[in-house]
């Protein structure tokens, strides 16, 4: 299978070898692409065809995002961002970001682990979009929103200006935003 970007009006097979797909037509016994995108020379099938690039709507720096954990490593975690703040559209670009050991807390954070966990909610700011979406959550407003107990998984409570397990009965440390739990995230 071969890829590559085309615009229209393109040649991009013949008709002898491939008949048209989505995003082509054929005309005096050549494939032309009907459109920009992605075009996929399909040869098991014989089809080619041209998948159009969507719009994107990519976190910017500045930005402001609601992001889950989904990977905690030794100098960083794995972000992947669930919507931006003051956007209606989704998101449809890459929604892989990272939080740096350093950019968590204005407090020295000794291990990620105990500034976040798999599966919480962050919010955080975007410092870098480019080639890579890099996050920060040192301000007092940004930070976890919403995590659960690493034990029985239920949702941790505000007590005492730290996160508590009702059920367990125990606490556990996160950098939590200074409006934790008051986020309506699902
Ligand atoms: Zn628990």
């Amino acid at each position: 299978m071969e890829e590559k970007f085309v615009v229209p009006g393109e040649i991009v097979a013949i008709a002898e070898e491939f008949v048209p797909g989505k995003g082509t037509y054929e005309t005096d016994g050549k494939i032309i692409a009907s459109e920009a995108g992605h075009l996929t020379l399909d040869t098991k099938n014989r089809v080619a065809l041209v998948t159009p690039r969507n719009p994107i709507t990519e976190p910017k720096k500045k930005d402001r995002v609601l992001a889950a954990i989904t990977d905690v490593k030794s100098s960083m975690a794995i972000c992947d961002i669930l919507s931006i703040e003051g956007a209606t559209r989704q998101i449809t670009g890459e929604t892989e970001a990272t939080l740096h050991v350093s950019s968590i807390s204005s407090q020295y954070v000794e291990t990620v682990g105990s500034a976040v966990r798999v599966g919480d909610v962050i919010r955080a700011e975007v410092t870098q979009s480019e080639p890579s979406t890099q996050l920060t959550t040192v301000n007092g407003h940004l930070g976890v929103v919403l995590a659960h107990c690493g034990r029985c998984r239920s949702v941790l409570k505000l007590k005492d200006k730290s996160l508590y397990c009702e059920e367990c009965e125990r606490y556990e440390k996160r950098k939590i935003a200074d409006d934790y739990g008051g986020v309506g995230v699902a």
